[in-house]
C-alpha cells in the first residue's frame, strides 16, 4: 500500500518553486481550502473540508510542479516519439515509462483510489478534484504519469470494490503498479447505448464458462499494446422481467480467442494512438465462471459503482484543461508582435470581455465539481447523483466556450496542431455523450427536482391564504 504522506519530501516554501512559482489563483484556491477547513460554511456554502492536511497542499505543490516542469513539456516528445501506420499502436512512447517513474516517486500515484480503499493513496474525493485538475492541464499525459487515467481508473475501482481476491491478485495489482492497462465495454455499435438496458451482447454460461457473443464500439484504450483485460457488458437473463437485472459484467483477458479489435474510431480525425477507441468483435469468446464480475444479472449494480467517481474525475481534468486554455488565451492577446487596429488584442473590449466571461464559467464549473466531489465524500456516488450530473452537465459545455474563445484569440492558428486548443476541443466534445449524454444527466435532474413540487405548492398555497388574510384584516403581522 503506498502511503502518501510519508512520500512526501518537505517542501519549504510555495514561492521557492524550482523557478515555477505556483500562480496566484492557485494559491488563492490553496488558501481558500485552507480557511474552509476553518470556516463551517467553507468555501462557499456547504463546502467544508474534512480534514486539514497538510500534505495535500504539499502534494498540490508537487502535483503542479511536476506537470509544469515535466509533463506539459513532455507532450510534445510524446506525439514524436508514437509510431507511424500500424506502429502508431504498437509503440508506447518511452517517455511515459520515464514520467511514470517520476511521478511514483514523488507519490504521485494512484491518487483516484480515495481513503476508503486500502490499496489507494489515501485522498477524499475533494481533495482528488484538485489535484485531478492540475493533471488535467497538460492533456492525458499527467493522468497516465500518475496511473490515474481513464478508463483505468474505472476499472480499478470496480476490481478493488467488487473483485474477488482472485480477481484483484490477477488484475487490480498490475493495474495499481502501472503495469497493464485495461478498457470497459458497454457501448454496442447496434443499438442506442446511452439506455444501458438496449445492450445486447450475450453472455451465456456453457458448463463451467461463459461464452460471450457481441460488437462493441469507442471502447478506449482498447488499441494499446499494454491493455491486457476488458471488462464486458452484456446480457446473461435477457428475458429477466426485471430489465435492470438482465446484464452481467465480466472479465474477459485481451488475448482470449474470438476477439477481434476492428479498428480503431477517431475523433474529428484524431486517433489518440496508442490507447485509441476500437470496434471490438466478441465471437464464441470463452471465459471461466470465475470471471464473472459480483455474480450474474449484477452488471447495473456494478457500473453504476464504477460510473459516480468516474464522471466527475473527466470534469475535474476539464477544469484544468479550461484553465490551461485560459492562460495561452491571456499570453496570446498581450503579445506585442500580435496588433490589429492599432492595438492589442487585449485592449479591444470583446477580447477582454471573453476573458471575463472565462472566468467567470471556469470558476462557477469548479464550483459545482467541488460540491459533487464533496457530497460523493459524504454520502457516496449513489447519494451524489444530482450533484455529479449537474457537474457533468455544465463542465464539458463550459470547457468547450473557453477552448472556443481561446481559439478564436489564436486565429487560425487556434484550430492548428501548434496549440493544444484544437486537440482539447476535440475531446472535450467527446465528453457530452462519454459516461451517458447531457441530455440523460439534464433529465435526471430534472427528476430529482421536480420531486420537490409538491411541497413549493403547498408551501405557495400557504402563502396564497396567508397574503390574502392580511389583505382582508382577518389576520394580523
Ligand atoms: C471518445 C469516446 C470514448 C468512449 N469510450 C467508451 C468506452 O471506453 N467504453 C464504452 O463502453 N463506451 C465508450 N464511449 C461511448 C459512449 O459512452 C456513448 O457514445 C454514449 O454512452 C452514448 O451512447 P450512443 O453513442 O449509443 O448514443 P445514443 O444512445 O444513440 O444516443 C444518441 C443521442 O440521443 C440523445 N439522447 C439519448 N438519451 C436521451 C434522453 N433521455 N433524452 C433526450 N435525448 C437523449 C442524446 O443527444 C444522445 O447523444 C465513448 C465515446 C466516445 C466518443
Amino acid at each position: 500500500m503506498l502511503n502518501v504522506g510519508s512520500c512526501i519530501p518537505p517542501f519549504p516554501s510555495r514561492k521557492s518553486n524550482n523557478g515555477n512559482p505556483i500562480p496566484r489563483r492557485h494559491q488563492d484556491l490553496l488558501a481558500q481550502v485552507s480557511a474552509s477547513l476553518r470556516h463551517p460554511q467553507g468555501l462557499c456554502r456547504g463546502i467544508a473540508l474534512p480534514r486539514p492536511l497538510v500534505t495535500m497542499s504539499l502534494h498540490f505543490q508537487l502535483n503542479y510542479r511536476s506537470q509544469q516542469n515535466d509533463c506539459m513539456p513532455a507532450e510534445k516528445v510524446f506525439e514524436a516519439q508514437l509510431g507511424q501506420g500500424e506502429n502508431r499502436w504498437k509503440v508506447v512512447p518511452p517517455i511515459m515509462e520515464e514520467l511514470k517513474t517520476k511521478a511514483r516517486s514523488l507519490g504521485l500515484w494512484n491518487l483516484f483510489l480515495t481513503k476508503e480503499y486500502p490499496e489507494g493513496a489515501g485522498l477524499s474525493n475533494l481533495e482528488y478534484a484538485l489535484m485531478a485538475e492540475v493533471m488535467g492541464r497538460s492533456l492525458h499525459i499527467a493522468s497516465e504519469a500518475c496511473n490515474c487515467s481513464a478508463p483505468d481508473t474505472g476499472n480499478m475501482e470496480v476490481f478493488a470494490k467488487y473483485g474477488t481476491p482472485a480477481q484483484k491478485e490477477k488484475w487490480l495489482k498490475p493495474l495499481l503498479d502501472g503495469k497493464i492497462r485495461s478498457a470497459f465495454a458497454m457501448t454496442e455499435k447496434k443499438v442506442a447505448s446511452s439506455d444501458a438496458t438496449n445492450i445486447e451482447t450475450s453472455i451465456q454460461r456453457v458448463g463451467n464458462e461463459y461464452v460471450i457473443n457481441g460488437l462493441k464500439w469507442w471502447i478506449s484504450g482498447a488499441g494499446d499494446p499494454r491493455c491486457a483485460v476488458y471488462l464486458v457488458m452484456g446480457k446473461s437473463d435477457p428475458k429477466n422481467k426485471e430489465k435492470h437485472r438482465q446484464q452481467s459484467l465480466i472479465i474477459v483477458p485481451a488475448d482470449t480467442p474470438g476477439i477481434t479489435v476492428v479498428r480503431p474510431m477517431t475523433v474529428f480525425g484524431y486517433d489518440d494512438a496508442p490507447e485509441g477507441h476500437c470496434e471490438i468483435l466478441f465471437k464464441d469468446v470463452r471465459v471461466p465462471v470465475e470471471n464473472m464480475v459480483l455474480g450474474e444479472s449484477r452488471g447495473f449494480e456494478v457500473i453504476q459503482g464504477r460510473l459516480g467517481p468516474g464522471r466527475i474525475h473527466h470534469c475535474m481534468r476539464c477544469i484544468g484543461v479550461a484553465e490551461r486554455a485560459l492562460d495561452l488565451l491571456l499570453a496570446r492577446v498581450t503579445d506585442p508582435s500580435r496588433r490589429t487596429f492599432g492595438k492589442l488584442l487585449a485592449e479591444h473590449g470583446t477580447v477582454v470581455a471573453d476573458i471575463a466571461k472565462s472566468r467567470m464559467d471556469i470558476d462557477q464549473a469548479r464550483f459545482l465539481v467541488l460540491n459533487a466531489a464533496k457530497r460523493i465524500d459524504e454520502v457516496k456516488a449513489k447519494g451524489a447523483m444530482k450533484e455529479i450530473g449537474m457537474a457533468k452537465a455544465v463542465v464539458p459545455t463550459m470547457l468547450l466556450t473557453v477552448l472556443d474563445r481561446a481559439m478564436q484569440a489564436h486565429g487560425a492558428g487556434g484550430v492548428s496542431q501548434d496549440f493544444i486548443l484544437a486537440r482539447s476541443y476535440a475531446q472535450a466534445r467527446t465528453l457530452r455523450y462519454a459516461d451517458g449524454p447531457d441530455e440523460v444527466h439534464i433529465a435526471q435532474i430534472g427528476k430529482v427536482e421536480l420531486r420537490r413540487a409538491a411541497e413549493v405548492t403547498k408551501s405557495l398555497e400557504k402563502q396564497r391564504e396567508r397574503s390574502y388574510a392580511l389583505i382582508t384584516g382577518k389576520a394580523k403581522l
